[in-house]
């Protein structure tokens, strides 16, 4: 048997790179098999090292709203090439982007600029402690704040697909702070927030979850955990890393109508670029270094490439705005098909969506946290993965993800993709 170039690279990066990735996820641990190596992407598709063409559901796990490669990014990324990649310096664009970012989200009065998701969540509770002068924070079974020691415990995304929601490495004394609730469960909340009177700095909060795969919350759920945190002094944080312009160009506050305390974002906010920000309240965010004693820094923070990208993408969206009714028709008619597609094997699996984010959980229960999400049949999901791929669909390697159409999509990718899925359900199920 012939061995693909994908083989051949996964056989070299195992012996130079843990696991021969350099994120977990993108291993295949769960759905088995050999992760495919791209080689370029545009709009819709990708194209891997030996020549294969997919129609691309995760765009890079979300920052792709436009697809791959739009020209306007391009275009934004070579002119600042030709000025300079980094200064260690202010510039412009970084106020460009805060300008930007708070009209955009304006529970966002100030932001600070960083280069992951993982470091702004982790900076955000910080300031959260050093404004409350409070230790513990609380988050949600099954959520996914990056990788930052107290955020994984119960996590989601790579670390639940792998079975270590709770990592080795994370010491007592840093899950000591961590309170952990249930997803939907305002009751468990507040039985937390009476437990520890005085002592909660924080609740962070998926306000739609991505990360155990698409899971929604209740209006109830959210508007409960509003007033707890106004009537305790808890400061009430979104991680909308993911949601983040692309559920609504304010995020999923603007789409329930809720406003965060603070908010964290990456991913759609730097064009394709390593970037991420936090920011809120204008007195919280006065604590953090050199304005205020929390200190938080980065040499290549505020990076004038990164900016430019992210830029060029808020900037689109600001433009824009039709572009998020056009993402809900396009999601809407995957989903429809979808569930046609599994009817047609006489299955009535959930599919949980909003806008252009959606999950099809190999269960028939309602999912709507982390016990819910796990009644998925994995090793299904796994089936189902392989025959999209060898279809040309690529979609999340592992049952807890949510996937993403961007604007790139047409309504024939569309039924291309709910085509495939019905021939595919017919021979797995
Ligand atoms: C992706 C993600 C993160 C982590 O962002 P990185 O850039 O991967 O560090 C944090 N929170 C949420 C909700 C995410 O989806």
């Amino acid at each position: 048997m012939q061995i693909s170039t994908s083989q051949q690279l996964f056989e070299k990066a195992q012996t130079l790179i843990p696991g021969g990735v350099n994120s977990p996820v993108r291993a295949f641990k769960s759905v088995g098999g050999t992760p495919v190596f791209f080689a370029s992407g545009s709009g819709s598709r990708v194209t891997d090292v030996d020549g294969n063409s997919y129609l691309d559901y995760i765009g890079s796990w979300g920052p792709h709203l436009f697809g791959h490669n739009p020209q306007f990014i391009k275009s934004a990324i070579l002119a600042q090439l030709e000025k300079g990649v980094s200064f260690g310096a202010p510039c412009g664009l970084e106020v460009e982007m805060a300008e930007l970012i708070t009209s955009l989200v304006p529970s966002v009065e100030m932001v600070r600029m960083v280069n992951s998701g993982t470091e702004a969540t982790m900076s955000a509770v910080r300031a959260a402690r050093g404004f409350t002068g409070r230790d513990k924070f609380i988050k949600f079974e099954g959520c996914y704040h990056g990788h930052g020691d107290y955020f994984l415990i119960k996590a989601g995304s790579g670390a639940l697909t792998l079975g270590v929601p709770t990592s080795p490495g994370v010491t007592k004394g840093n899950a000591a702070d961590t309170l952990l609730a249930t997803y939907n469960n305002l009751a468990e909340v507040q039985e937390l927030a009476e437990k520890y009177k005085g002592e909660i700095a924080a609740i962070i909060i998926e306000p739609v979850v991505g990360n155990m795969g698409t899971v929604l919350p209740t209006k109830e759920f959210m508007n409960g955990l509003r007033q707890l945190c106004t009537k305790e002094g808890i400061v009430l944080i979104f991680d909308e890393v993911m949601t983040g312009f692309r559920l609504a160009k304010g995020g999923a506050q603007e789409v329930f109508g809720i406003t965060p305390d603070m908010s964290v974002f990456g991913k759609i906010i730097g064009g394709g670029l390593p970037v991420g920000a936090y920011g809120g309240k204008k007195e919280i965010m006065m604590k953090v270094a050199p304005a205020g004693p929390v200190y938080q820094a980065g040499t290549l923070s505020g990076n004038p490439l990164a900016m430019a990208a992210g830029l060029a993408a808020l900037r689109y969206i600001q433009q824009n705005p039709a572009i998020y009714t056009r993402l809900e028709e396009l999601t809407a008619r995957l989903q429809h098909g979808l569930a046609a597609a599994a009817q047609s094997v006489g299955k009535n699996y959930t599919i949980n969506r909003i806008g252009s984010m959606i999950s099809m959980f190999f269960s028939e229960q309602p999912v709507t946290d982390f016990a819910s999400a796990v009644t998925s049949d994995t090793a299904l999901y796994g089936k189902f993965f392989h025959g999209m791929l060898d279809e040309g669909h690529y979609l999340p390697p592992a049952q807890f993800e949510a996937w993403f159409v961007s604007t790139a999509h047409t309504e024939a990718n569309i039924d291309e993709t709910i085509a495939a899925a019905k021939r595919v359900m017919q021979k797995i199920v």
